[in-house]
């Protein structure tokens, strides 16, 4: 547990914006460089990783894929003052983005994205929300020439946020970081990367899933797998509810790897799901299920690959998703671990509807 949470505070606090994940890359290939048979990185930045299985031939080729990037901002004009205006990459919330501190471009440009103070508000202002198009990112400039020579058009930002653990106790040991989508998945990956298997494993770490799944997509066309597994952090809705309300949370915080049946990309391939079921039921593991219709992942773009991928989603549930400071439960995180490393030792033909 505690490597996990180590490795999971390093990964969290790194840089990786869509498009510009080449910083949390690095550290991901430092850690998996000697744990591999062989690793590439593709044209679009996938770090792939292949490890062969100790099993006999022919063997399946299992694809797991975790998304290095993480939700972010791309700046777009520096006003006079030097305000630096920006866009959302990915889906944030604007009603999350003021007064909090990012980090901007390469020299890490330490900001703040700008709030109005109340003593200037009547009660309609007060009242409405900002549009992300009415904030602006402050870095303390005294004007744009003073701004441009630390920033320019075209940086990408990230929140600045650094990774706290909230408690040691291990029957519920939390943390607070940015990123666990799906720098949890990333960690999951890794992790499991340690051991070798009776079948082929790709371990693929991909770019640019919150902006469309695009990396995962030629990952799998190059990879060409028997059946993918997408590991991810995933939406916790259990905190703050309404009083009295009677739904049935997405995920429950410490109730397990959250299985995905189906959500707006993927209809779970069965085969997997039963391999899940199984797999929980014989290692004694508490799975729960992601309530069914909500958001996408890799495996969206990795099963409608060729001529198709078997296909499903093992998820940490991370409470605030999306936002500047999620938390996660770390029990989660290792069983599922231990959850995808057993159903590699299980899997077979069949549960992928191949014949031997
Ligand atoms: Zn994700």
């Amino acid at each position: 547990m505690a490597e996990l949470r180590e490795l999971l505070e390093r990964l969290s606090n790194e840089f990786g914006p869509s498009g510009r994940e080449r910083a949390v890359r690095a550290a991901i290939r430092a850690e998996v460089e000697p744990l591999v048979d062989r690793l590439e990185v593709d044209a679009l930045g996938n770090l792939i990783t292949f490890k062969a299985g100790d099993g006999p031939e022919p063997r399946l080729k299992v694809m797991l894929a975790a998304h290095m990037d993480e939700v972010g901002f791309m700046i777009t004009q520096v006003g006079k003052g030097g305000q630096l205006s920006f866009k959302a990459i990915g889906g944030i919330d604007a009603r999350l983005l003021l007064a909090k501190r990012v980090l901007i471009g390469d020299d890490r440009v330490p900001g703040v994205i700008g709030a109005p103070v109340p003593h200037l508000q009547n009660h309609e202002q007060a009242r409405r929300v900002l549009d992300i198009d009415d904030l602006t990112i402050d870095i303390g400039a005294e004007n744009d020439k003073d701004a441009k020579a630390k920033v320019k058009v075209g940086d990408y930002g990230v929140f600045a946020t650094r990774f706290t653990s909230l408690s040691d106790d291990p029957a519920w040991p939390t943390a607070r970081g940015k990123a666990f989508d799906d720098r949890a998945g990333c960690v999951a990956l890794v992790t499991l990367l340690a051991e070798r298997y009776p079948v082929d494993v790709y371990g693929v770490f991909t770019v640019q899933e919150e902006v469309g799944l695009r990396g995962a997509r030629v990952a799998a066309y190059r990879v060409e797998p028997d059946a993918a597994i997408s590991l991810e952090g995933t939406i916790c809705d259990d905190l703050p509810r309404p009083q009295g309300e009677d739904t049935t949370p997405v995920t429950r915080l410490g109730d397990g790897p959250a299985v995905t049946l189906m959500d707006r990309s993927l209809v779970s391939h069965p085969g997997l799901l039963r391999l899940l079921q199984e797999t929980a039921a014989a290692e004694g593991i508490r799975i729960q299920y992601k309530a069914p219709g909500l958001g996408g992942t890799d495996s969206g773009a990795i099963h409608l690959t060729r001529a198709g991928v078997p296909a499903t989603v093992v998820a940490v549930p991370s409470r605030y998703i999306h936002g500047p400071d999620a938390i996660i439960n770390l029990n989660d995180l290792a069983n599922t671990v231990k959850l995808v490393g057993a159903a590699l030792r299980r899997i077979e033909p069949a549960h992928v509807g191949r014949e031997k």
